[in-house]
């Protein structure tokens, strides 16, 4: 170790001095984080070790390579700049601690290249700063602000940062001068016209107290880190290591649901412990509230606003949590923001009801977050315990649960009705023609709502076109559950599932099953079967959430499948048959939640020689039609609607035709080109519904 050519605390009385604080505020970050950690410990444990290759890989893009905040261009720069900076610095940092002791980092501490580095950094961190001191002092925009505490934090750690900066800049400066550039930096030797004027001894006298107050300020940002908003500096890189892995359509299982006390989530600490750390992680860039469909309507909900809202329960909590003598508590008993109660209960206190009805569960928001931060699963969480725990929700679900209960679909209707759909179609049911290939999942809507009906009917076309061997239930299908899991009734969810898992195995469907309920084939291998489904819902719930009960099959959704067709040329459409001038919406629960984006507008280009007209908003970033979460079956009383306000998007593209792919999105669209009037400007059709027409036209099979 090379030590420095002027010692920077002037003798041993000066690094005990140093020695000393440094210790104290060690102590005090380690009390602070080693609360936050011990808080999680008390979280319900939950196992993220799983896809270790692709936690190394994803640490790598996300965390190092930044590229979830990258996403928004001159932001996402900035970060970038702070973030390696933050990281260089510290290494520049440690070089002057190690000067207290009369030594430096080995290979860096007098290594021009490094000097050159770190200089470049402070500049484009400084950069950086302004930029941000600009965004949240004169742009401002909405996304930043949070109702749970105000701006005061943010610039706390702006003013720190560029003290940071500023010192470290002023103590190379000055450490030039007084050595005669023999501790040469970029920025010192910047500075040494000015610098060199002034007598040796002040230069010395300088350069000590920036190095002091240089130090003092890191310490003083080390003890406020873990204190402040800027906590994800620390969690994030954690975050992004624990990410989700399974399936993204999929919500947890409650487990043993017949043995529990708890139903759902109604206090901080019933939350897993990655729920949790996701609030450390957050970095209040409020992406998520600007792509959120509810926020963006005037509904109350933000949800960044719920990721904050179990952080700040969690803490002023904290206390109840770890128990009054735990050392953590009795140094850390304060409540982070004054402004939050002491004692802030979660739902109705940091978190209001009004907010959780309001989430579609597009998860746009989880789409958007650069930290992998997940909505969702929280706010379904907290659902269940107002929907098991509480009885209370919005009255209008009540007929809803009742009538999956009793018929196995949504209405007052018996589910004997359920082929009523394909009176005359010559549809098998899966009972006439138990070795059917393929097995079409109509659903509810399918089944029973008129409109889809129609729906159900043109892919029961296509299927009958493609010479596809096929069946369906009819009245041994019953309602997936779906509305009712995302409503946060979990236990008729289960229900639903175990009695459809039930029928489906009957008929070996699950892939699981030796020979998958076929008799063998000549050479003894067994069949493969398919489930196909029109609602993404349907989809979703059968192919992603039924495997937690044991049912695993091979579901497609019906766009994936005609695309299949048309590749291995079973079916022949009509080239450049529908002309109309299209949109197409992707819907959330086959886009954002299981990534099909390409097929369906495979199959629509295939008709149509103009291709799609994109929506502003479409593929990942597709604006929700306002019907998932169990919306559908609710009233919208509050702020605009949800649906008008895509309908709106789709009339910007002077589209004739929305191509849609989910029987939700077309109820909710159909009442949505209503309701702004739109219906001799815009019809919404399903994608099926226009395959069915060109089938009318001409069919050519093989
Ligand atoms: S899932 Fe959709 S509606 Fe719910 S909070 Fe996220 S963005 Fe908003
Ligand atoms: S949850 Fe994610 S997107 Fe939303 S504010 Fe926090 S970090 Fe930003
Ligand atoms: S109905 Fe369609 S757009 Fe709406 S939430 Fe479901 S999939 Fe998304």
């Amino acid at each position: 170790m090379t030590p420095p050519v002027i010692s920077p605390t002037g003798g041993w009385i000066g690094t005990a001095i140093f020695v000393l604080i440094f210790l104290a505020a060690l102590a005090l970050f380690g009390l602070r984080s080693g609360k936050l950690v011990a808080l999680l410990a008390k979280a319900r444990p939950e196992d993220r070790t799983d896809h270790l290759d692709d936690r190394i890989g994803d640490f790598f893009l996300i965390v190092l390579g930044q590229s979830g905040v990258l996403r928004d261009p001159l932001p996402g720069l900035a970060h970038f700049f702070t973030f390696w900076g933050f990281i260089v610095i510290q290494f520049g940092l440690l070089n002057l601690i190690l000067g207290a002791f009369n030594g430096s980092l080995p290979l860096l501490g007098d290594n021009p290249t490094f000097a050159i580095i770190l200089d470049a950094f402070v500049i484009l961190v400084l950069l950086a700063l302004i930029l941000f001191t600009i965004r949240r002092g004169i742009v401002r925009p909405k996304q930043l602000s949070s109702s749970l505490h105000g701006p005061l934090d943010g610039f706390i750690i702006l003013g720190l940062i560029l003290l940071v900066i500023v010192t470290l800049a002023l103590v190379e400066g000055f450490e030039y001068a007084a050595s005669n550039g023999a501790a040469w930096t970029p920025i010192g030797a910047f500075m040494a016209p000015v610098l060199s004027t002034v007598r040796p001894e002040v230069n010395v006298f300088w350069y000590r107290a920036f190095w002091w107050l240089h130090i003092l300020t890191v310490l003083g940002f080390l003890v406020y880190l873990p204190r402040s908003k800027h906590l994800h500096l620390m969690a994030t890189p954690f975050n992004v290591f624990f990410r989700n892995y399974n399936s993204k359509g999929a919500l947890p299982l409650l487990e043993n649901i017949e043995e529990r006390d708890d139903y759902g989530v109604s206090k901080a600490e019933q939350f897993t412990w990655k729920e949790l750390l996701d609030g450390y992680a957050c970095t209040e860039c409020g992406r998520c509230n600007t792509v959120c469909p509810a926020a963006n309507t005037g509904k109350p909900l933000f949800p960044k606003e719920i990721v904050l809202g179990v952080k700040e329960s969690l803490l002023s909590r904290s206390q109840e949590i770890l128990g009054e003598k735990s050392v953590f508590t009795r140094f850390e008993d304060k409540p982070v923001q004054d402004e939050v109660p002491e004692h802030a209960p979660l739902i109705r206190g940091t978190i209001s009801t009004e907010a959780l009805w309001a989430c579609t569960t597009c998860m746009a928001c989880m789409e958007i977050c650069p930290v992998s931060i997940e909505h969702v699963p929280k706010i379904v969480d907290m659902r269940r315990s107002l929907v098991m725990e509480e009885s209370d929700f919005p009255q209008e679900v009540t007929s809803l649960f009742n009538n999956i209960e009793r018929n196995g679909n949504p209405w007052e209707i018996s589910n004997d009705k359920r082929a009523e759909w394909a009176a005359g179609l010559e549809v098998p049911l899966l009972a006439e023609n138990p070795d059917a290939d393929v097995l079409y999942w109509v659903g509810c809507m399918g089944s029973f709502d008129r409109r889809n009906q129609q729906v159900a009917t043109s892919v029961a076309k296509i299927l009958k076109a493609a010479k596809v061997n096929f069946a369906i239930l009819g009245p041994e299908e019953s309602c997936t559950g779906d509305p009712a899991r995302r409503i946060g009734n979990e236990y008729l969810w289960q229900m639903q599932a175990q009695q459809n898992i039930e029928t489906l195995n009957g008929y070996g469907f699950n892939s699981g099953d030796t020979h998958n309920g076929h008799a063998p084939g000549s050479n003894g291998a067994a069949k493969h079967r398919t489930i196909i489904t029109a609602c993404p819902h349907c989809f979703n719930t059968i192919g992603n959430e039924y495997p937690q009960l044991g049912g695993n099959y091979d579901v497609v959704h019906h766009t994936v499948f005609i695309d299949k067709l048309l590749a291995e040329e079973k079916l022949a459409l009509p080239q450049g048959f529908d002309e109309r001038k299209l949109t197409y919406h992707d819907p959330c629960y086959i886009g954002r939640y299981n990534d099909i984006y390409d097929e369906p507008r495979r199959v629509l280009t295939v008709l149509n020689n103009n291709g799609i007209t994109e929506m502003r908003r479409h593929r990942n970033k597709s604006f929700c039609c306002g019907g998932g979460g169990g919306r559908v079956w609710m009233e919208e009383k509050i702020g605009k609607r949800v649906n008008q306000t895509r309908i709106n998007e789709a009339l910007e593209t002077d589209a004739e035709v929305l191509a849609a792919a989910c029987p939700f999105c077309i109820t909710m669209f159909e009442d949505g080109v209503k309701g702004v009037e739109a219906e001799e400007k815009m019809k919404v059709e399903d994608i099926s519904e226009i395959i069915a027409r060109a089938i009318d036209a001409k069919v050519e099979t093989r």
